[in-house]
């Protein structure tokens, strides 16, 4: 590393120099008063128009750093206006920076506003303190996000990513102090480094110090300014976080001091486990960075001892209180403090009573030995007692529980704006526009509602508008929803003698199942049709699951959809997709599964997977469909098409095609299904699918309850389906990669051993 920058002298300039400066290049007459600097010489210049911080830099910095720097700043107040950062002055010519030569040697200069207050206090800070420091840094670093400059790039001493450069500075250390250091830097080397280019990166202050942070001394819990920007540079974005975090660890209890700063950050800008877990050698790694520079600087300048030695013994304290503490005991409090990981919750009686008498017995709960979740990470599920299961069923997390991605679109754009369609949003548009380009042609109104069933809801309201008829047509063991038209139209839970007159069906399991379906569908169309016709409704739609998951889980037969849609347009009927289950990428490659028939249908309707968890659904038409239900009927919703659901909805998008996860959905899904099917059960009967949406077909409902069960004892998520219920139902998040089969598969295989075993023996 260039050390020349910290062996260079600070530039030789006095008050009454730099007051001089000040006028001559920005024009400001005041009263220059000198503050401390370690490479550069800094003062408050006192003017009538306010108070300024004049630095004069070093002349061996980088040449871009000081432009980098003030550039950053007024990037960071552009994007978070009332951030207590000081403005950037420019100077008389409109330049960001000044230059004053002297001795030969050319220094840069810049000027910001001087930001009133004290530096925050070295004895212990209190909660309330460290709680803003965390604001502070995290609405920094938010508004700092996407700012770079080459002036950034240099490899700088404070640059805490290159701690291992400063062993050699361990000689200057006091010998009884030397082989703490020496196993810190260690550990640094070994544990923390390698993760380090896997964390996200960004432009960070890289030096919250206390001395550069201001508070006022009438209300001293609260920041009023972070400033000095000297050290800024390109790095993990969890750093800065660290930074302060070591800073406030003096006189501190560390659990307590790491918690709050990480949990007051966290609330503001979302950090990932990883970047959390690392957080207590970061700010180790600082205190033993500082503490070797301060060491080693003391030996080679002498001239400015009282500041590079300022620090020194609460760097040792703070140091000291941190090393007896494991990492991860502190991890798991600064996990808790930021919601990953509650403690054990207070214990209810039972939970489960609790969750019926509030919720209502309405809901029935899954597994018989119930899952107590706090939290979910890509497959997995956490529990309360810290157990990790497999989550080989929900859909509704389609590219991961919590991808960052997607949870980070959706709390920018919330903290920026939510509203509703009745107001223009380009990212509204934007978004319904990509979305319908997934669609084939004529598909491309899209009009958002809140759910599936409401989408299903919408879709039924259209097809009466514009069939004038009223009767439905579905599939003998469908789910479409829960509003009343579409609970009517989902027997699985219903039941099939309790749908009302205008709906009918035709057969699921036997006719799916079967090679010759598409040859069949037709006849039994026109059968419910006359059925309907008998009960006076002429039929407003026919809408089919385009994985029929609650019939059995079927992927659409050759034909089926082709010979379906032509009766039913011909009988006067519009012909809806159900996308909720099997849409955006899940069969893979297609996008939906009505388009692996070659289909185009009137109305698509969406839900489940399109916001990763955000609640959002969708009817996508044609435009001429949309003309006469708009001429004839009204529609507005107003959470629906927000435009938070359009960030969620367009950072789905983007994870689908950057992760290629509707391409993986096949490989992965294909792997399953040989695997499974070379277990080589007799119980087991078909095992079929597309993608990532498998059904395992066993001999009866007892084996596939049993097996569910078992799955879920041994962590392991899955569901069952299909008028028998024997069908397993193995729908995991895109994400799910080969590795999560060989868990799945061996587990599966166990219980379906152990299930053989019983019933030997019985
Ligand atoms: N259609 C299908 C095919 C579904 O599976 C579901 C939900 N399971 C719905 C519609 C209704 O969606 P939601 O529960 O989000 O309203």
């Amino acid at each position: 590393m260039d050390l020349s920058l910290f062996v260079s002298p600070r530039p030789d300039v006095d008050a009454d120099t730099a007051g001089r400066i000040a006028t001559d290049l920005y024009g400001i007459s005041g009263q220059a008063t000198e503050l401390g600097g370690e490479r550069d010489r800094n003062f408050r210049i006192a003017a009538p128009e306010g108070s300024f911080a004049l630095k004069i830099c070093n002349a061996a910095d980088n040449a871009e750093a000081p432009t980098a720097q003030l550039l950053a700043m007024e990037h960071a107040l552009r994007r978070d206006p009332t951030l207590p950062i000081p403005a950037v002055r420019r100077t008389i010519d409109g330049a960001l920076t000044g230059s004053f030569s002297r001795a030969g040697a050319t220094h840069q200069v810049q000027l910001v506003a001087f930001i009133d207050g004290v530096p925050v206090p070295r004895e212990a800070p209190t909660p309330e303190l460290r709680r803003s420091v965390g604001r502070v840094i995290a609405r920094l670093n938010r508004a700092l996000r996407g700012f770079r400059h080459p002036g950034l790039d240099r490899d700088f001493l404070w640059d805490v990513t290159l701690l291992p450069t400063l062993r050699d500075k361990l000689e200057h250390v006091e010998p009884d102090r030397r082989e703490l250091i020496a196993r810190q830097l260690d550990g640094f080397e070994i544990e923390v480094l390698p993760r380090l280019g896997h964390l996200p990166h960004q432009t960070i202050h890289g030096d919250v110090h206390g001395a550069n942070l201001v508070v006022d001394p009438r209300e001293p819990d609260r920041i009023v300014g972070l400033v000095d920007f000297g050290d800024i540079s390109y790095g993990p974005r969890v750093l800065d976080l660290a930074i302060a975090a070591a800073y406030q660890l003096i006189g501190s209890d560390p659990k307590a001091a790491l918690a709050q700063v990480a949990s007051a950050y966290h609330l503001v800008d979302a950090l990932d486990d990883e970047e959390l877990e690392l957080v207590p050698q970061l700010a180790a790694a600082r205190l033993v960075q500082s503490y070797l520079i301060s060491a080693w600087r003391a030996t080679v300048d002498h001239s400015n001892l009282d500041y590079i030695l300022a620090d020194q013994a609460d760097v040792w304290e703070a140091l000291a209180g941190i090393t007896p503490h494991p990492s991860g005991a502190l991890y798991a409090a600064i996990r808790r403090a930021c919601g990953f990981a509650r403690a054990p919750a207070t214990p209810t009686p039972d939970a489960v009573a609790a969750r019926e008498a509030t919720l209502g017995p309405a809901l029935s709960l899954s597994y018989d030995e119930p899952v107590r979740l706090v939290a979910g990470e890509g497959v997995w599920l956490e529990d309360t007692d810290g157990n990790r299961l497999l989550d080989a069923y929900n859909n509704v997390p389609h590219v991961g529980h919590g991808h960052p991605q997607v949870v980070g679109a959706i709390a920018a754009q919330l903290r920026r704006l939510t509203t509703n369609t009745r107001y223009l949003v380009d990212e509204v548009t934007e978004y319904a526009r990509r979305l319908a380009a997934s669609m084939p042609k004529p598909l491309s109104v899209v009009m958002f509602v809140n759910s599936g069933s409401e989408a299903n809801d919408l879709a039924y309201q259209i097809s009466r508008v514009v069939s004038g008829g009223r009767g439905v047509v579905i599939t003998e063991h469908a789910y479409h929803g829960m509003t009343a038209a579409t609970a009517t139209l989902s027997p699985e839970e219903l039941g099939k003698e309790r749908l009302a007159d205008w709906v009918t069906y035709v057969r699921g399991a036997d006719t799916l199942g079967r090679p010759e379906a598409g040859d069949l569908v037709s006849g039994e169309l026109t059968a419910a049709f006359a059925e309907l016709d008998a009960r006076g409704h002429s039929p407003a739609m026919i809408i089919f699951d385009g994985m029929f998951s609650s019939d059995g889980i079927f992927p659409v037969p050759a034909g089926y959809l082709r010979a379906a849609y032509a009766t039913a347009r011909a009988a006067g009927a519009l012909c809806v997709a159900d996308e909720v289950q099997s849409g955006f990428g899940r069969i893979g490659p297609a996008f939906w599964g009505f388009a692996t028939d070659g289909v185009v249908p009137d109305i698509v309707t969406l839900g489940k997977p399109m916001g990763n968890g955000h609640p959002m659904g969708a009817v996508v038409t044609t435009p001429a469909i949309a003309a006469e239900f708009a001429a004839n009927w009204h529609f507005f919703s107003t959470f629906a098409g927000s435009p938070v659901a359009a960030a969620a909805g367009m950072a789905v998008l983007d994870v689908l095609e950057t992760e290629a996860l509707p391409e993986r959905a096949v490989e992965v899904g294909s792997l399953l299904r040989s695997r499974i099917s070379a277990l080589g059960y007799g119980r087991v009967k078909a095992v079929r699918g597309a993608g990532l949406f498998t059904g395992v077909e066993l001999e009866g409902a007892t084996v596939a309850g049993f097996v569910v069960q078992e799955l879920r004892r041994r962590g392991i998520l899955i569901g069952r389906t299909g008028p028998g219920l024997n069908v397993l139902k193995i729908r995991p998040p895109m994400v799910f990669a080969p590795w999560h089969v060989d868990l799945l598969v061996e587990q599966l295989d166990s219980a379906l051993a152990l299930y053989e075993d019983l019933s030997n023996r019985s």
